[in-house]
């Protein structure tokens, strides 16, 4: 980033959150409560027509069986994920975490005093999960396993089999799971979004971590929330207390308002994702020495430059300078992520062409 900054005219593929304005209504309800005086603290698991909007919106949408008392506002999904690892995770208690994955999910376990252990996600089974590969890494110290679908870096959805699986191993060896799910509405082609916690006997074990940030471009608003049982929700409500106090009160009735209004701003900004990332993934795999799966959710291309005969951080440092465009060297998200670049789409129709023939130019000349 530090010397992207120095180049002009850099494409940007690098970010990690949505090109779209928060749409209107959002905005002008946040504007609402402001005006009405809604600026102070809230309860700190959140305000009560949210947790039961939200908990509403997880028994239709995601068939997750929650109560408004298993519901807990966060400021942003981070927050949910960091205080729902800090109220299960002891010292000594191991994670299993996705390779390629967020790094964020490994910070969270470091602070809880636990121990992260990866499960390896190959290119070859569509960057899913295979629950052998999962079960390999299970030994008594084992606590919980992370899941994130639909994936950041890789786009890869889980099928509702993959996520039965998972779902078995995590029953068969009394295991948490943590579901990161905050891409649930950016999904493609036929793929199906399930929650693992709608699977039977799954509820009770798995902390179901969402946001409003990808959904509704409300990244800067910082609100998420968590589904868990009221034992954990009840210390996650703590540690919010200790930590932030709350999730901003008006942009918890902001939250409302999306959940409440018309969902045809969160359709139309996920088929222009669409759009734009049929129109990246052919682009890329027209381009000699990259070949790039196709992702079915998510806003993220995890283009294989093995060909190119880099490393995934000479890749992307090169094409910061001889393309001037900016991407993430796969390795930042594990060992497993070396051989790839990631590419957010979360960006023009226009800025994605000419990225893409940028590139195209930098490998003919190299
Ligand atoms: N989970 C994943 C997989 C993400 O990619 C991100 C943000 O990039 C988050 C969680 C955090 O979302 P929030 O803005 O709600 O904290």
């Amino acid at each position: 980033m530090e010397k992207a900054r120095k180049i002009n005219d850099v494409v940007r593929l690098e970010i990690g959150e949505p090109d779209f304005d928060t749409p209107e209504h959002i905005k002008k309800a946040a504007q609402a409560a402001i005006k009405e005086g809604f600026t102070h603290y809230t309860p700190f698991a959140g305000i009560d027509e949210l947790r039961e909007a939200l908990a509403e919106k997880s028994g239709v949408e995601n068939k997750i069986d929650a109560s408004p008392t298993g519901v807990v506002v966060t400021p942003g999904a981070c927050s949910a994920l960091f205080c729902s690892i800090l109220s299960t995770i002891d010292a000594g208690d191991e994670v299993l975490l996705p390779d390629p994955g967020w790094p964020h999910y490994e910070a969270c376990v470091k602070v809880a005093g636990g121990i992260s252990k990866y499960y390896p996600l190959y290119e070859k089974n569509g960057f899913r999960v295979d629950v052998q590969d999962l079960e390999k890494k299970v030994n008594r110290k084992t606590r919980a396993i992370l899941i994130n679908s639909p994936s950041n870096p890789t786009g890869a959805v889980l099928s509702r089999k993959d996520l039965e699986g998972i779902a078995r191993l995590a029953i068969e060896k009394d295991l948490l799971v943590f579901s990161d799910e905050v891409y649930e509405k950016i999904i493609y082609d036929s793929a199906e979004h399930v929650s693992i916690a709608s699977l039977p006997d799954m509820k009770d074990r798995t902390v179901t971590v969402n946001s409003f940030s990808k959904t509704y471009a409300m990244t800067g608003w910082r609100v998420g929330y968590a589904i868990a049982r009221d034992d954990i929700a009840t210390q996650m409500a703590k540690l919010v207390l200790y930590t932030s106090t709350c999730a901003n009160s008006f942009a918890q009735k902001a939250a409302l308002a999306a959940l409440k209004g018309s969902q045809d701003c969160v359709r139309k900004m996920s088929s222009e994702y669409e759009r734009r990332r049929d129109f990246l993934v052919k682009g890329l795999n027209k381009i000699e020495g990259i070949s790039c799966t196709i992702p079915q959710g998510a806003f993220y291309a995890f283009p294989n430059i093995r060909k190119l005969g880099m490393s995934s951080l000479d890749c992307t440092m090169w094409l910061l300078e001889k393309a001037r465009i900016s991407s993430v060297p796969g390795n930042g998200f594990g060992a497993h992520g070396e051989g790839y670049i990631r590419i957010s789409f979360a960006t023009s129709l226009a800025n994605l062409d000419e990225a893409t023939k940028r590139i195209g130019a930098a490998i003919e000349n190299r």
